[in-house]
């Protein structure tokens, strides 16, 4: 098995590459931009009504 540094990348901090990942549990809502509440499998917004299936954002 040759002395390969896959385990330093898994093993080490998350390059900071992707800021946007870490909002992944929480989004906005696109039409009024207010913050969309978790409810079981969607994302809903209590301003408009707009929401997000888990279809849509897995
Ligand atoms: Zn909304």
């Amino acid at each position: 098995m040759p002395p390969i540094s896959a385990s330093e990348a898994a093993a080490g901090p998350p390059p900071p590459a992707c800021p946007i990942a870490t909002e992944h549990h929480s989004r906005f809502c696109p039409t009024c931009s207010s913050r969309l509440e978790d409810s079981r499998c969607k994302l809903i917004c209590r301003t408009c009504g707009y929401f997000l299936s888990c279809a849509d954002f897995y």
